[in-house]
């Protein structure tokens, strides 16, 4: 056999897999993997990688090795591929001692195409010594970011991919749909030798869905407002709590809505008969917990809210994206609020993860707070978050209307002031008090109507204080701290700004309703 053909892949793409054309990235892709170039490809869940390490295998001599640790999906593609013809076969637990020996034989008289294998499999060195004999002529990784040991879908045996890569001498093609740079940069470590393969990221953006945020301002009624201007159209709430899910959905039932709770905590067969009607039904809004989501298939959700705030920028994207799967337009609404943030940090620092992990998850929901605190376009800030270069999108609430703001170096080194010379010991609502010179029993019980800080902030409302306080958490220049309920620390970020080397732009407070925020000192 020759070198490949280049019109090869296209007519493979339509003789075998019976597409027409390929996705955007995907024939980029498919041209480097073909041709043998280490590759990292990024693409979100349902981005169609698979193709993309599949036609390549039936382009290059010999057998592709692809390694993942989903048992069931590997079973389907093998279905798949055979189904269209492709020799494959698939090493699993699951596997009869039957299929397992046709597998062998298959190998041995070089027919087969794609070799699925487990993780675990590498443990064994028989599997190196089998893979030595036959003719290897490409690895791919599916679900890479398993490789990460900080991230939640780690796989020891992951680890042993670098050893075979080295031991076969033959490229290797790595997918993944996690796109933060520690992971990006531990794949590249661990698969690689440090040596940067051909990156290719793609298709991150849904242009369809609208993105909105807003501050809690009485979140009930904000979701009701939300779900009844959109009266007959099936959505999603996401919920922190289970007990929330249940209210919620009881209070758009009484107003007039068709609404179902899920829950993981309710019996798996309700939660089918719940999947099994939002599936079905048009117009029902399903109240649930990030339980709900993994099976759906439904390509006409029309919104999703978040009735508080998700835990990473990455479950946010996961969970908007099932909005609008038709391309048609879709809206989101994300509310958040200072207890949010303080609820998502302490479930980090009080899980049982390692340092590290911990980290890496505040680094996780501060880049989402970060988008919830953006000064201009959301999508742009999302799509860099992933890597992805955009200009302002137009379909967001911050093109639709971008923020006052203001420089509020000033304020926030006040606040920092008051965070510093309390000790680190008290709430916001506290400091606000010294910072507006509020004198009451607890501020002067602490002696703290004597600080020098004491009404240095009198300039503003406590509702702008307030304002300040939630878009410094959301900059993360303060963090409540783990052991101290209530109490805010200053962070390492804060502290360039604290000596003056930083300023920071704020965003003027909306002034919703009038109540909560109220922007007339700004
Ligand atoms: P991922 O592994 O990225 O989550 P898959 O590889 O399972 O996604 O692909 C998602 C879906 O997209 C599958 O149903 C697949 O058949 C389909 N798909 C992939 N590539 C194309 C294409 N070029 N044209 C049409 N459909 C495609
Ligand atoms: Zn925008």
């Amino acid at each position: 056999m020759g070198a490949p053909d280049r019109s090869e892949p296209a007519r493979l793409l339509a003789d075998i897999f019976g597409f027409q054309a390929f996705r955007p990235g995907q024939a980029e892709i498919v041209a480097a993997v073909t041709e043998g170039r280490n590759t990292l490809a990024i693409m979100p869940t349902g981005g169609g990688k698979s193709l993309c390490f599949q036609l390549p295998a039936l382009c290059r001599e010999g057998v592709t090795v692809v390694i993942s640790p989903l048992i069931a999906l590997m079973r389907d593609q093998v279905r798949g591929l055979r189904e269209a013809g492709v020799e494959a076969g698939a090493l699993t637990s699951g596997n009869t001692d039957e299929e397992t020996e046709a597998v062998f034989q298959a190998l041995d008289e070089g027919r087969l195409k794609l070799l699925y294998m487990a993780p675990e499999r590498l443990a064994t060195g028989a599997t190196e010594a089998l893979l030595r004999r036959v003719n290897v002529s490409l690895i791919a990784v599916d679900e890479a970011h398993c490789v990460s040991q900080w991230g939640h879908d780690f796989r020891p045996d992951y680890l042993r991919i670098g050893a075979l890569r080295r031991s076969l001498n033959v490229p290797l093609a790595a997918f993944t749909a996690t796109a933060d740079e520690e992971t990006r940069a531990e794949i590249v470590t661990r698969l690689f030798d440090g040596q940067t393969p051909e990156t290719f990221l793609h298709g991150f953006d849904r242009p369809n869905i609208h993105l909105a945020f807003a501050a809690k301002d009485g979140p009930r009624e904000q979701i009701l407002r939300y779900a009844a201007a959109r009266r007959g159209q099936s959505g999603i709430v996401y919920c922190g709590t289970r007990a929330k899910t249940e209210t919620l959905s009881q209070a758009l039932r009484e107003a007039g809505h068709s609404s179902l709770a899920y829950h993981g905590g309710m019996e798996a067969e309700v939660r089918r008969s719940v999947e099994t009607s939002f599936q079905r039904e048009d117009g029902l809004i399903v109240v649930a917990t990030v339980a709900f989501g993994m099976g759906i298939d439904k390509p006409d959700i029309r919104w999703v809210a978040h009735a508080d705030l998700p835990k990473s920028i990455e479950s946010y994207y996961q969970e908007i994206g099932r909005a609008g799967r038709d391309g048609e337009p879709a809206e989101t609404l994300t509310l958040y609020g200072a207890e949010d943030i303080r609820y998502r940090r302490s479930q980090i620092d009080e899980g049982l993860a390692p340092a590290e992990r911990k980290a890496a998850d505040h680094g996780r929901l501060n880049a989402l707070l970060g988008l919830a605190e953006a000064l201009a376009c959301r999508r742009q800030l999302l799509l860099s978050y992933f890597g992805e270069a955009s200009g302002p999108c137009g379909n967001c609430d911050l093109c639709a209307s971008p923020p006052a703001v203001f420089d509020g170096t000033e304020a926030v080194r006040k606040a920092l002031s008051a965070v510093l010379r309390t000790g680190e010991s008290y709430g916001a609502g506290h400091l606000i008090d010294i910072l507006t010179g509020t004198s009451n029993e607890r501020i002067r019980g602490r002696g703290h109507d004597q600080l020098p800080t004491f009404g240095v902030g009198r300039e503003m409302s406590k509702g702008a204080w307030t304002s300040v306080f939630l878009q410094m958490s959301g900059r993360d220049l303060v963090r409540p701290d783990s052991e101290r309920h209530g109490a805010l620390r200053m962070t390492e970020a804060a502290r360039p700004v604290l000596r003056g080397e930083e300023s920071v732009m704020l965003r003027k407070p909306a002034p919703v309703s009038g109540v909560k925020f109220t922007a007339k000192a700004l």
